[in-house]
């Protein structure tokens, strides 16, 4: 029986994780965490039967703990509930399906407590990569990746040496802005923003999308999961988002991974590795499917992916800054209180203000983090 925490329960690859769940009779759910859907966390919670689950948000803790008086469950709290659950004795990994930094200390503490990863919280790897994937090795624990592409680079890895790898084409979709200029992005709305053409997904993740900071997010990711320099990762448009992502091999052979856009298939994987199980779904038709292409990003329009590889190659406290700048503008945008190329000013304005630390530790990071959203606060006011 593989017994699983998940953290961020009530999301987007949180529910698809428990729809693994329910697909695979050998999986069981020991813990839930949610940030404050305690409507929906109580469902899951007298369907799955976990034995504690965590809710960030201490007075709806306090709600559900009374709405489930009737079931052998233990409610906690705040970042003491998500360490308490990260840390559980019968657990045997954790999926990460929080949204931004809150996911470090719950990362390091399953780390420390022997846990796999099954890691969809990019953020927690941007910022903290220096940290965790050490760590992952001294405690010999495995970080399996659940973002499409990242899976998809590790399943082209499969059995290869990734001291051979030359390149990796990490594909992107482009996102609903696709194709357009600078003055047709300097107005789109929120709603333009959150319609992906390929994924749903949840809002954070969504915006970050269109603004193409998801993609910068994924390459520092991607040098952290696969021990790569910036220089071997090459983004790619591919629109249709058929093709997952590629690794070019010293060799000149380039291995795929293609699907259906479904994030059940990365999330199973990651929990079945190395074992591939049925999973129902659409399959690719090659009949219908007439035509894949490709295209370069538009790097100048697309202003946060450039700044991405950066700030990256800069190492350090900055992609934390990148990060956490983009967190901030992206909570004001989704609060229509910025417009969309602002989420690149705000960026751009954060990383600039910064003054590097070449190795920061997990409460540097978290400091730098704060310092950050104080100053986009402080400079858009009552915004
Ligand atoms: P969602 O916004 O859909 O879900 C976020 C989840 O985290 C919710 O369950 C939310 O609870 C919970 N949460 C938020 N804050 C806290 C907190 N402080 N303590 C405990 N739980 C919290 O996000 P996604 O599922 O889209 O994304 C999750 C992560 O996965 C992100 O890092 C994203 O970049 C990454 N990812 C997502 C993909 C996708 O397809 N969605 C693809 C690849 C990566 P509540 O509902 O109560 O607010």
């Amino acid at each position: 029986m593989k017994k699983i925490v998940v953290l961020g329960s009530t999301g987007s690859i949180g529910t698809q994780t428990l729809d693994v769940v329910r697909n695979n009779a050998d999986m069981e759910i020991v813990a839930l965490a949610a940030g404050s859907n305690i409507a929906l966390l109580e469902k899951q919670i007298r369907e799955f039967k976990p034995r504690m689950v965590c809710v960030w948000d201490e007075k709806k803790a306090k709600e559900l703990k009374i709405a489930v008086a009737d079931c052998q469950v233990t409610v906690t709290s705040g970042m003491e509930g998500l360490l308490s659950l990260s840390v559980m004795e019968e657990a045997d990994v954790v999926v990460t399906a929080i949204v931004g930094m809150i996911g470090i200390q719950p990362t390091i503490a399953a780390i420390k407590a022997g846990k796999d990863i099954a890691l969809a919280n990019k953020e927690t790897l941007v910022t903290a990569g220096h940290i965790i994937m050490p760590l992952a090795k001294e405690y010999n624990v495995k970080i399996l990746p659940v973002d499409s592409e990242h899976s998809a680079i590790f399943q082209a890895l499969n059995g290869e040496n990734y001291e051979r790898i030359s390149r990796i084409l990490l594909t992107a979709s482009g996102g609903p802005f696709r194709g357009f200029s600078k003055e047709q992005l300097a107005n789109v709305t929120l709603e333009d923003a959150l319609k992906h053409p390929n994924w749903s997904m949840g809002q954070k993740i969504t915006i970050d999308s269109a603004s193409m900071v998801n993609k910068g997010l994924e390459v520092m990711e991607a040098k952290w999961l696969f021990g790569v320099d910036f220089d071997q990762i090459e983004v790619v448009i591919q629109p249709k988002s058929v093709i997952h992502s590629m690794v070019e091999y010293v060799d000149g052979g380039v291995i795929a991974q293609l699907g259906t856009p479904d994030m059940k298939l990365p999330i199973q994987y990651a929990l079945t590795y190395p074992d591939r199980r049925p999973l129902p779904g659409d399959r690719l038709d090659f009949k219908t499917l007439s035509q894949i292409s490709f295209e370069t990003p538009d790097y100048e329009t697309f202003r946060g992916l450039a700044l991405a590889y950066e700030v990256g190659r800069m190492g350090g406290s900055m992609p934390t800054v990148f990060n956490a700048a983009n967190e901030r503008a992206v909570a004001k945008f989704l609060a229509r209180k910025i417009d969309f190329l602002t989420i690149y000013e705000l960026i751009e304005e954060s990383v600039q203000a910064h003054h590097k630390i070449e190795n920061p530790t997990v409460e540097e990071i978290l400091a730098i983090e704060q310092e950050t959203y104080d100053r986009i606060e402080a400079k858009l006011g009552d915004c």
